[in-house]
């Protein structure tokens, strides 16, 4: 191991990982409040990144990390999770449940002036809440945030890397902040970081309507294809209206002729065929061997470099249009 994966690996251990473990508690002790909407005994497991990170390294010896961790982007993400859990003690008393059209409107304009879009409404199933995670209200606002196409473009880089921790960052405030101005409205909320969230982010918000997830695992959407990050507030409020179809369900039929990201994949880890489980869940992506790589070599990105929809502009419509053509 060089010196600069010694130094990184000494500061994760002797700094980092405490604090990343007290914040883990923090964010289960959510689950320990009355009245908390708890998952099945079916619903997944987080992966937790940043541990699983360190004990590969420790573990594998020939591993060489190639990146230089953006470490006070990570120091703000996880001041902000902190706030996302202590902030739910400012949540008014008997929170209003009906929003007026017009609040909702005005709560999409804050949120596009924090950053984030497109945002849409759902229902959270309990089965796509983290094993020993908790929520407050099952009413959720989903939030996708847009990442930089150049910096994709120059995937795996530190570059890349740093751009991704930074929207992070970014929509991790914007929730914070969306869930600060729920409040002062009287409405009840809880912020959920894109980064160590609560829930699984993707179905939940193919659900919600926003995309649709791709070969990859990722959630593909219109405007920006995978080149998004995913967050989301729960709220008190109970008149949201939700999607009761998804249209961009045809993106299943294009993903089986492209195929791009499984061929293209550094680490062979996106499955030619899925596994559907018992549970209903879907696995796409062999995690551990794209982990491998994602550790050594700045967070990967690849599959989302090469999905077509990455490009943005009328991409969608273009493909959309050629794949109703062969119908
Ligand atoms: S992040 Fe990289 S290694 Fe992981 S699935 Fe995507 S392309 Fe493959
Ligand atoms: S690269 Fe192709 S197969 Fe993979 S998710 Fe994108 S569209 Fe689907």
């Amino acid at each position: 191991m060089g010196i600069k994966s010694k130094l990184t690996m000494a500061i994760l251990t002797k700094i980092g990982v405490p604090r990343i473990q007290k914040l883990l508690e923090h964010q289960r002790s959510v689950s320990q409040l009355p009245n908390v909407i708890h998952p099945t005994e079916n619903a997944p497991t987080r992966f937790e990144i940043q541990l699983e990170m360190l004990k590969l390294m420790k573990e594998r010896n020939d591993i060489e990390m190639q990146s230089s961790f953006p470490i006070r982007r990570m120091l703000s993400i996880m001041k902000n999770i902190n706030l996302s859990v202590d902030s739910i003690a400012e949540n008014p008393i008997g929170p209003a449940a009906n929003a007026s059209i017009d609040f909702l409107n005005t709560l999409r304009e804050f949120a596009q002036v924090h950053g984030v879009g497109p945002l849409e409404f759902v229902k959270l199933p309990r089965d796509l809440i983290f094993q020993h995670m908790g929520v407050i209200y099952d009413n959720a606002i989903i939030l996708a945030m847009e990442m930089s196409q150049e910096k994709i473009d120059m995937a795996p880089s530190q570059e890349t890397m740093n751009m991704v921790f930074e929207t992070y960052d970014t929509l991790g405030i914007a929730a914070n902040k969306i869930a600060k101005f729920l409040r002062e409205n009287g409405f009840g909320a809880q912020a959920d970081h894109p980064l160590g969230g609560l829930v699984l982010f993707p179905p939940l918000a193919q659900r919600a309507g926003i995309g649709w997830v791709g070969k990859h695992g990722l959630l593909i959407t219109p405007e920006f294809g995978p080149r998004v990050r995913l967050a989301a507030v729960y709220t008190s409020i109970q008149n949201l209206s939700f999607a009761d179809s998804n249209e961009h369900d045809w993106i299943d039929d294009y993903c089986t002729n492209c195929r791009i990201c499984i061929e293209q994949c550094p680490a062979q880890a996106i499955l030619k065929e899925v596994i559907v489980h018992d549970t209903g869940r879907i696995s796409r992506v062999d995690q551990n061997s794209c982990f491998e790589y994602f550790a050594q070599f700045y967070g990967c990105s690849v599959c989302i470099k090469v999905c077509p929809f990455s490009q943005g502009g009328d991409t969608y419509e273009q493909l959309k249009a050629a794949t109703e053509k062969t119908h």
